[in-house]
């Protein structure tokens, strides 16, 4: 079996492609750390590019036709995007569906407390974390909240090099002891994952018992209007604080919070943007709450998805049941997420032959699932056989990998719940170093080949 690094086989002119995809790519990155700023940022995207919002479609019952161009959100979360191709949709879609969300710490509805002269903000964390890497690095708060008379706050603070930053202390070495006796999952507990807001007390001549906890009040009052209360309706996400980076004296990569899933969240939509003679109906979704289970009204087992390639088939002249039935079952799908990779530093982890690398392209994972594949969606080879000669016809980059060596663990992804509309699906994404960390490594050039990837299938 013959590895290519992507590195090597590259002209100079991709080169020059590849640098340009990974400035907008880390551009993308840094407006869109939340499925919220996600789902604003892509919107932002398409409309320059001629995507109409498909609830003002429905309302004025306009008919489309090859060629258009549109998107539809929900709540602020999820997005779908489609473009509409030469052959009728009841002959099957082309979609890539990825998701938006990345773990993360969540505030609590009651979350502010004093303890000892120091403010907290109490957290419940989202997604798979190890919990020890999230203490003492700075810390941003994202989010919003919606005052009982509607008004929406946003709050996006400690990104800017002048707004003070927030964080989980960690007890110091000298007096660690006792600490560094337990095991790596008991080092924090979710409930010692409390961030520190605020240390400075109101003037001493009133009379108060949380002097700290009153000031960050008057604080929050100031700069968002809004009362302690006003966190019970809140959604304010604590994410690592700054900018993506490039990483490596050769800048071969790229070190930023929230890869996983933007990495190929990105992919999709800049491949759908720039693809060219697409035959058959071409889809993005971006999904919210992959993390935790794809539950909720924005997560993939929402009906949001189907209702809406419902309303555009319905604007497109094909109304039946059965056409839609008939739409979802001859799609094919790519599982847009992303896979692990081979750590030489961990080498006892993977299965060498059957594992990722850095630089070795677009991943497809046939399987993913724990404990003999349990949960998994297993792609057909058929379907895999046909992506092979579309990537191999474009001179596209890629790796088949297992996610580690059998029986550590496994993975789950969303792919199982497009199979049971029966259509083909596939897991294929970008090489994660890092995953759920903070900061989650890339490879610049497996960015790249993802997109390359998701656009050559778009294409075909
Ligand atoms: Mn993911
Ligand atoms: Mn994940």
């Amino acid at each position: 079996m013959e590895r290519k690094n992507c590195w090597k086989e590259y002209s100079e002119k991709r080169l020059e492609k590849l640098e340009d995809y990974a400035k907008e790519y880390m551009h993308f990155l840094n407006h869109a750390k939340t499925e919220r700023e996600c789902c604003d940022t892509v919107v932002n995207m398409v409309e320059k590019e001629g995507f109409e919002d498909l609830a003002k479609l429905i309302k004025e019952q306009k008919k489309l036709k090859e060629g258009d161009k549109v998107y539809a959100t929900w709540m602020n979360k999820a997005v779908i995007l489609m473009q509409i191709g030469k052959k009728p949709m009841e002959q099957g879609m082309n979609m890539i569906v990825s998701h938006i969300d990345s773990p993360r710490l969540d505030v609590k509805p009651d979350p502010l407390y004093e303890k000892e002269g120091v403010a907290y903000l109490d957290t419940h964390y989202y997604g798979g974390i190890k919990k020890y890497q999230w203490v003492t690095i700075p810390l941003a708060i994202h989010g919003v909240v919606i005052k009982k008379d509607g008004t929406t706050i946003e709050v996006c603070l400690g990104e800017d090099k002048d707004e003070p930053v927030v964080f989980i202390s960690d007890l110091l070495p000298h007096i660690s002891q006792e600490q560094m006796e337990k095991t790596a999952d008991k080092l924090f507990s979710g409930e010692a994952l409390d961030i520190v807001i605020g240390n400075r007390p109101v003037k001493k001549e009133e009379e108060d018992k949380e002097p700290v906890k009153t000031k960050v009040l008057e604080l929050l009052q100031e700069y968002y209007d809004m009362e302690e209360e006003d966190f019970l309706s809140a959604e304010l996400e604590i994410v690592p604080a700054g900018k993506a980076r490039e990483a490596g004296l050769d800048r071969s990569m790229i070190m930023a919070y929230g890869q996983d899933d933007k990495v190929c969240a990105y992919a999709a939509v800049h491949a759908l943007l720039h693809a060219k003679d697409m035959i058959k109906t071409s889809v993005v979704m971006l999904a919210d709450k992959e993390e935790i289970g794809s539950y909720g009204a924005t997560g993939m087992t929402s009906r949001f998805f189907e209702n809406m390639i419902a309303e555009v088939m319905h604007l497109c002249g094909e109304e039946s049941e059965l056409a839609f039935r008939r739409a979802m079952s001859s799609s094919n799908l790519l599982s847009a997420d992303v896979s692990s990779v081979y750590d030489p530093m961990f080498e006892e982890a993977f299965e060498k032959k059957n594992a990722a690398f850095l630089g070795g392209g677009l991943v497809f994972n046939k399987v993913t699932g724990s404990r003999g594949k349990s949960g998994a969606n297993d792609a057909n080879a058929e379907y895999l056989a046909a992506l092979r000669a579309i990537l191999d016809e474009e001179e596209v980059i890629y790796q088949f990998a297992e996610y580690g060596r059998i029986d550590l663990g496994g993975s789950g992804t969303v792919s199982h719940i497009l199979a049971e509309y029966a259509m083909n699906v596939v897991d294929c994404g970008t090489a994660v170093m890092n995953m759920h960390a903070p900061y989650e490594v890339t490879s610049k050039a497996d960015a790249y080949e993802t997109m390359r990837g998701y656009k050559a299938f778009f294409e075909h």
